[in-house]
């Protein structure tokens, strides 16, 4: 089994991970830090930094949940693109390797409205966008639907593309306070990266894991707990880093990170926390 997909079990649910490819960014771009602080992270700022875009199916008996549906659609000049990078296989392809039909997933879990995290949840056929996972509900954090009545207006938008189709469809639920979607799988509001950004719990047989969608996109930043990528509602993100990292290191959960490689657990340092491979 290649590194782009890669499977773990939680109890009685199988974890599929799929990374729909590669991307890089300059951390540059992403943080204002001051100088001196970049200065004694060359690893971080030096250069691009290499990371992935992770999908992830929940199975098991009565349970098919998919949280968070990317396609890797980046124009040839995007900075993102990393120099003679092939992307694995789709998302589709990564469902079919993991035995997954599209048509049997019952919910879907976007943790954002942020594109690589939502632009797979619909098809162009003879020229109509429809739903890729036909049957199931499709869960979003109500303040990025509200966020984004704006780009709606739009009829060639992605999120007219996307989530107004859904919408249309009534196949679209929208998210404000914890929810639970049964076998163990919980919705957890925690707004920062975006005003409805929400991560995933699932509980099973006594072990936790989480998807914590871009609750953290680097490692440093769980050390690093005042760092804020610039979109970022600072105060929010900390609160939610806060709440969660108690809760997290309680459970001794598992966690995976949509643009973090390693499965990790969060640990107790001298100075704060870190998380580390699992
Ligand atoms: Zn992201």
């Amino acid at each position: 089994m290649s590194e782009d997909l890669r499977t773990l079990q939680v109890g009685a649910v199988t974890v599929s991970i799929i990374n729909i490819g590669d991307v890089q960014e300059d951390l540059n771009r992403m943080f204002d830090l001051p100088e001196a602080e970049r200065a004694g992270h060359p690893d971080l700022f030096g250069q691009p930094r290499r990371l992935p875009i992770h999908c992830i199916h929940l199975g098991g008996p009565g349970l098919s949940v998919l949280v968070d549906a990317g396609l890797y659609d980046y124009p040839p000049d995007a900075p993102q693109l990393i120099p003679g990078y092939q992307p694995p296989l789709d998302l589709f392809g990564g469902l079919a390797e993991s035995h997954v039909r599209p048509a049997d997933i019952q919910q879907v879990i976007i943790t954002h409205a942020h594109g690589d995290h939502f632009n797979a949840l619909t098809e162009l056929r003879d020229g109509e966008y429809l739903a890729a996972f036909p049957n199931a509900r499709h869960y979003l954090g109500r303040a990025d639907w509200d966020a984004m009545q704006k780009a709606l207006q739009d009829p060639d938008s992605l999120e007219s593309h996307t989530f107004g189709v859904l919408h249309k469809q009534n196949l679209l639920e929208l998210v404000d306070q914890p929810l639970d979607l049964g076998h163990g799988v919980q919705i957890i509001p925690a707004p920062g990266e975006s005003p409805g950004h929400q991560v995933v719990r699932i509980h099973s047989e006594g072990q936790t894991l989480y998807c914590v969608g871009d609750l953290y996109h680097f490692i440093a930043e769980v050390e690093q707990p005042t760092w804020a990528v610039k979109w970022t509602n600072a105060t929010a993100n900390q609160r939610s880093r806060a709440t969660f990292n108690e809760t997290a290191l309680k459970e001794n959960a598992l966690l995976i990170a949509t643009h973090i490689h390693e499965i990790g657990r969060l640990q107790r340092t001298n100075s704060g926390e870190t998380w580390v491979a699992a």
